[in-house]
This record gives structure tokens, sequence and C-alpha cells, in this order.
């Protein structure tokens, strides 16, 4: 079997950002049509709802802008979502930039300032310790 890739699934056109809309990326979605990319939602699938408050990282935990902290569903999703990444022997992913579940390298810094810092989205940093290698577009 071909190797997949993990894609975030608002990458691929499915309407699952805090919003309720997506981030389409072209070359993603026709990843996914050629059976290369598996999309998926660490944050839906750690029970949020969609729309949602946007949430960010501060001081190692995941608060959203009304001071909820929702730390706990975001590693629940990260976890459910590496399963799926663990089941179909993924060794790559391709996440949306910024997010404090996707983002790689620089996420926002806590104060929904727009602000950025450096660090790494729950979902991406829980990849990179099982061994999958993680980038943004
Ligand atoms: Fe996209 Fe990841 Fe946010 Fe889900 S958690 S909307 S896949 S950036």
């Amino acid at each position: 079997m071909d190797k997949k890739i993990i894609v975030s699934a608002c990458l691929a056109g499915i309407n699952c950002n805090y919003a309720g809309k997506s981030n389409t990326d072209p070359g993603i979605v026709n990843l996914v049509k050629q059976g290369k990319a598996i999309p998926v939602c660490p944050e839906q699938l750690g029970g949020l709802p969609t729309p949602r408050i946007p949430a960010e990282i501060k001081d190692g935990k995941v608060v959203n802008k009304a001071g909820e902290d929702v730390t706990r569903q975001f590693y629940r999703g990260a976890h459910e979502a590496l399963k799926i990444a663990k089941m179909v022997n993924s060794k790559e992913a391709i996440l949306k930039s910024r997010s404090p579940s996707c983002g790689v390298g620089k996420i926002y810094d806590g104060t929904f300032s727009g602000t950025l810092t450096d660090g790494d989205g729950i979902f991406a940093a829980l990849l990179k310790e099982n061994g999958i290698e993680v980038r943004n577009i």
C-alpha cells in the first residue's frame, strides 16, 4: 500500500474550521482525490462544535476566547487523529499553519491579537513525537 499523507481537513475543502468554513488548497484537494491523502480535523474529533469559539495556546493550556479551558478536547482530538495516521501507516502530514492544533513552528500567542510565537499546535506536536514528519502550508 502506498503511504498516505495526513492533511488538515480544512485544507481539503471541509468546512471544519472555527468559523464553519474551509481553508481550501487545490493541491491538497487533488492529493485527496487521487487517494494519496487522508483529511482529519483534530478539533472536531475532540468533540468541539463547528462553528466554535476560536482558541489559542497559552502557558501550556488551550483556552478559547470566552476563557474556557478546552485543553482536554484538543488532546483527545489529537490522539484520535493520531490513531487514523497510525492506521494508514502515515509518515508525513501537511497541516494548516498557525492553528493551535495544526500549526508547525509558529502559532498564535494566546492573546487573540494575531501575534505569532514559536511553537507547535497540539496535533502537530503529537505527530512529531510519533515520528511523523509535519509541515505547514
Ligand atoms: Fe483545520 Fe486543523 Fe483547525 Fe481542524 S483543527 S479546522 S484541520 S486547522
